[in-house]
C-alpha cells in the first residue's frame, strides 16, 4: 500500500533519508550524477535508475535533495525537464535549501502541468538525516502537506507549515541567519572573555544559563575544548559547513533585496563568514569563524 517514491540527489543528506523511506517500506527508485553514491543506495535496497526520468517512471511522489537553485531548475525546468515526465496526479518534494524565488518558479511549473509540489527544507543536519528526526519546514497547500505527511514522518519527526510556496525556504533562510549571526557573536564574546584572562569553559558555563544563552553556547560551543563533542574540540570537522551557512547567508540576502527588507547583521555575518572562507576555513564547520578574532 505504499506508494512508489523517486528520490533524486543522494548526497550527505539525500542519501540516509532515501535509506529511511525504504526502511520505512516505501519502495524507493533512486538517481544521482554520482555513482557511487547510486551503490550506496542500492545497498540499503533502493532501486536505482539510469537517469532522473527512470527514476520518475511510475512513481506517486517524487523527492529532490540537490545542492543549489541551479541544480533544481535545472532539474525540474525546461523542455528537457523532468517536470515534462512526471506521471499525472504525482507528488513533488523539493526539499534541498534553495531561494524562495527559485522554489515559487519551479512550484508554478509544477501547478501548470497540474502537479502538487511543497518546498520542504530541512534542519536537524546529517545526523538528524541519519537517524530520521529532521525537521521540514514547509511551504506549499495544505492539502499537498498532508499527502506528504507519511513520507516525511519517514524521514523526520517535526514537520511545521509556513505558508504558501517558497515559505518554508523563507523560514529556513531566517533560521539560518539568525544562526549565522548567533554563532559569530558568541565566538566574539568569548574571544573578549579569553583576551581578559577567563576561563572559556566557566565563561560558557556560566553564559549557557544566562541570558545569552543558545545552541551556539550549549551545543556547538566555537572555543576548543570547552565542548569535547563539539566541532571545536576536532579541529573544526564536520558538522555544518561554513560554506553552506555562507550559501544561505546569501540567499538570505537575495531574498532580502526581493523585497526590501533591512538585515544589516544577517550582511554582516555573510562578510564573516565569506572571509572564514576565504581564509582557507570553507570547508571546516561555520563555528570555526571565531578565529577571525580568536588570538593564535
Ligand atoms: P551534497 O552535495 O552532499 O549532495 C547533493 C547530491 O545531489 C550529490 O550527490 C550530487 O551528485 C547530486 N546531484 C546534483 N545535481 C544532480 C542532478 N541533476 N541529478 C541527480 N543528482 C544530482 O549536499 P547535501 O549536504 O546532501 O545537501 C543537500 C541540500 O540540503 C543542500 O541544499 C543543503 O544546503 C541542504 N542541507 C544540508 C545540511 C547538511 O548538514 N549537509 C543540513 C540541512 C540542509
Amino acid at each position: 500500500s505504499h506508494p512508489i517514491v523517486a528520490f533524486i540527489g543522494l548526497g550527505h543528506m539525500g542519501g540516509p533519508m532515501a535509506a529511511n523511506l525504504v526502511k520505512a517500506g516505501f519502495p524507493v527508485q533512486v538517481f544521482d550524477l554520482v555513482p557511487a553514491a547510486l551503490e550506496a543506495a542500492a545497498a540499503a535496497g533502493a532501486k536505482v535508475a539510469a537517469s532522473a526520468i527512470g527514476a520518475v517512471k511510475g512513481a506517486q511522489v517524487v523527492v529532490s535533495m540537490l545542492p543549489a537553485s541551479r541544480h533544481v531548475e535545472g532539474l525540474y525546468l525546461g523542455e528537457d525537464g523532468l517536470l515534462a515526465q512526471i506521471e499525472a496526479g504525482a507528488l513533488v518534494i523539493d526539499s534541498s535549501t534553495i531561494a524562495p524565488a527559485s522554489a515559487r518558479k519551479v512550484a508554478q511549473a509544477a501547478a501548470a502541468r497540474g502537479l502538487a509540489m511543497i518546498d520542504a527544507p530541512v534542519s536537524g543536519g546529517t545526523a538528524g538525516a541519519a537517524a530520521g528526526t529532521l525537521t521540514f519546514i514547509v511551504g506549499g497547500e495544505a492539502e499537498a502537506l498532508e499527502r506528504a505527511r507519511p513520507v516525511l514522518s519517514a524521514m523526520g519527526k517535526n514537520i511545521f507549515h509556513m505558508g504558501g510556496a517558497g515559505a518554508g525556504q523563507v523560514a529556513k533562510l531566517c533560521n539560518n541567519m539568525a544562526l549565522g549571526v548567533i554563532m559569530a557573536a558568541t565566538g566574539e564574546a568569548i574571544a573578549l572573555g579569553v583576551a581578559h584572562g577567563l576561563d572559556p569553559a566557566a565563561l560558557s558555563q556560566m553564559m549557557a544559563v544566562s541570558t545569552s544563552r543558545s545552541w551556539a553556547t550549549e551545543v556547538c560551543n566555537p572555543w576548543p575544548g570547552v565542548l569535547p563533542n563539539a566541532p571545536a574540540s576536532r579541529g573544526y570537522e564536520g558538522g555544518f559547513g561554513n560554506d553552506l551557512m555562507l550559501k544561505d547567508l546569501g540567499l538570505a540576502a537575495e531574498a532580502a533585496l526581493g523585497t526590501g527588507a533591512s538585515i544589516p547583521l544577517g550582511e554582516l555575518a555573510r562578510n564573516l563568514y565569506s572571509m572564514n572562507s576565504q581564509a582557507g576555513r570553507g570547508a571546516l564547520d561555520f563555528s570555526s569563524v571565531v578565529n577571525l578574532v580568536r588570538k593564535a
